[in-house]
Formats: structure tokens, C-alpha cells, sequence
């Protein structure tokens, strides 16, 4: 019989159960106007399916929004110019944004302000990142690998640093090593949140106990990708999914203990019905062969 063991600490964290409190009061309250999120709430196809049928569907931007609409901005946040065009288009605004993005963002401006050169450390892309970029006044670099930071133009040596909230806590030490040697000053702000990292070291100590490691969470999710390396680097065969039938019966050969976390945008119900979904693979495939 193999053993299956969750993370300490895993799916959901309370910024994104916040945020999904908000727009389901928000679709209760605004139930006159038209309600919508500015991209989609989490990673998670199925949430945001039923936020739509519950009467907020998601736009990509405010050019889409109908007139006098409501629109909810999701925790990772939004450059000020969004909000200057929400309050041009006459919307009302529903802030979901994560206080510990907030905080982030407020950090990025305090560094510009005291004369650093802000530095992000997360990927440039990422909308909690451009967010970011955004209430610092665009005066920002990106970096997102941590050897990148042995090369980065740096337009003087005074550096401030802040870390995009579901960044690896090992990756930030090994890009601040690169970084510190370059700057006459250098202040950071490490701005990784505890429920990342939380999540990232209860499943570094479950991938060291187990042999397979399932991670459940959106291929696009920042922090469910992270924590799929950590359990890589402490050498658990590692798979990262989103639905239940990717588990595969062969990932279940051999192994008899088997580790699942889920990232913060991955709800418990999906965590579980994986475990439900390892054991029906179970018992198809009692334990026998060896990995
Ligand atoms: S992962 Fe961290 S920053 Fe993002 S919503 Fe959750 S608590 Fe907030």
C-alpha cells in the first residue's frame, strides 16, 4: 500500500482566498451593473469558470469593459494608469490586489524615491511585475535569472532591490550574491511572501521523504512552477499538473511514497481529487515493481 502525503502547506493562500471572497461579494452587491476582472482572478480554469457563471466574467482590458461597469483588480495588482483609466471610463474599482503586493509596490517606490536604482527580481512579464514597474515610474530594471546579475547595467552603485512575492528564497541568495560585489550600497527589501514561502519549504521536506513528487497547479502559475523545482532539487521525480487524469499510472510504478503540494491559486478540492484520483491508479497497480 503506498503511502500518499500532502504538504503542510499548500493550495490556496489568503491573498487569493481574499480576492475570491471580493468578487463573489462583488457580483452579490453589484448585481445591477455589469461586473467583470481585469484578467483572470487565479491560474485556475475552473475557478474562474464558475466567478463567470456567478456573474463575473474576465476581460483583458479596460477597453472591453461595458460602461458603467464594476471592475475587480486581481491580487497581482495594476500600474497606476489602470486605475487613472478606470476612473476616465467612469468604473468602479474593486481592488483585490494582495496587501503583500501592495506593500511590494510601495517598497519599488520608496527605493526610486530615496535615489536607488530599482531592481526587480522576478520575470518581466509577469502582470505583479509590470504592476510593479508601473508605481515605480517605470524607473526599474528586471532581472530574472540570478546569474544575470553579474552583467546587469547598473546606472550607479547605489541599488535597492525588491523580489517578486512568489520568487524561490535560494534563487533570491544566489542572484544577491552576484549582485552585492557591484554596489558601493545596496538595500533589499526581500519581498518573497510568507505563504510562498511557506508552501516552498513544505514541499522541500516532503520531496526529501518521498520518491514522487505531484505538483498541482496552472502551467502559467508563477509559484506552483517554483515550488515543481524545489521538489526537483531535492531529487523527487517530480510532475507538474493541473488536472486530476494527467496523473499517469506508470508515474505510480515502484514508488511508495508519494508527496502533493498545490501552488496558492490551486484550490483544495483540486488537490484532492488528485489524491482520490492516485488512489483509483492504486488500486488498478498495487505496489510491485522497483523505480
Ligand atoms: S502568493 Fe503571496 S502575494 Fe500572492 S496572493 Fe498569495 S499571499 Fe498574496
Amino acid at each position: 500500500m503506498r503511502n500518499i502525503r500532502k504538504a503542510v502547506h499548500a493550495g490556496y493562500c489568503w491573498g487569493v482566498e481574499r480576492a475570491i471572497d471580493m468578487v463573489i461579494q462583488t457580483t452579490e452587491t453589484h448585481k445591477e451593473v455589469p461586473v467583470r476582472t481585469l484578467g483572470p482572478i487565479i491560474h485556475n480554469p475552473q475557478v474562474v469558470q464558475s466567478l463567470a457563471e456567478k456573474g463575473a466574467s474576465t476581460i483583458d482590458s479596460l477597453d472591453e469593459m461595458p460602461a458603467g461597469g464594476t471592475v475587480i483588480i486581481r491580487t497581482h495588482g495594476v500600474a497606476p494608469e489602470t486605475y487613472q483609466q478606470a476612473e476616465s471610463k467612469k468604473l468602479t474599482v474593486v481592488d483585490a490586489t494582495c496587501p503583500l503586493v501592495t506593500l511590494v509596490q510601495n517598497r519599488a517606490k520608496q527605493l526610486v524615491n530615496e535615489g536607488y536604482h530599482l531592481v526587480i527580481f522576478g520575470n518581466a512579464k509577469h502582470p505583479e511585475v509590470i504592476g510593479t514597474i508601473g508605481h515605480a515610474g517605470g524607473h526599474a530594471t528586471v532581472v530574472e535569472k540570478p546569474e544575470d546579475a553579474r552583467t546587469v547595467k547598473l546606472a550607479n552603485k547605489k541599488v535597492g532591490v525588491v523580489v517578486q512575492t512568489t520568487q524561490e528564497t535560494e534563487r533570491l541568495s544566489e542572484f544577491l550574491s552576484y549582485l552585492a560585489p557591484r554596489c558601493k550600497e545596496l538595500k533589499v527589501f526581500n519581498t518573497i511572501c510568507n505563504p510562498t514561502i511557506e508552501r516552498q519549504d513544505a514541499a522541500r521536506d516532503l520531496a526529501r521523504e518521498v520518491q514522487v513528487m505531484i505538483v498541482v497547479g496552472g502551467k502559467n502559475s508563477s509559484n506552483t512552477r517554483h515550488l515543481a523545482t524545489v521538489c526537483k532539487q531535492e531529487g523527487a521525480i517530480t510532475y507538474h499538473i493541473e488536472e486530476p487524469m494527467e496523473v499517469e499510472p506508470g508515474w505510480l510504478v515502484g514508488a511508495q511514497e508519494i508527496g502533493v503540494t498545490a501552488g496558492a491559486s490551486t484550490p483544495g478540492w483540486l488537490m484532492d481529487h488528485v489524491i482520490a484520483r492516485i488512489h483509483e491508479l492504486e488500486q488498478q497497480q498495487p505496489l510491485t515493481a522497483s523505480l
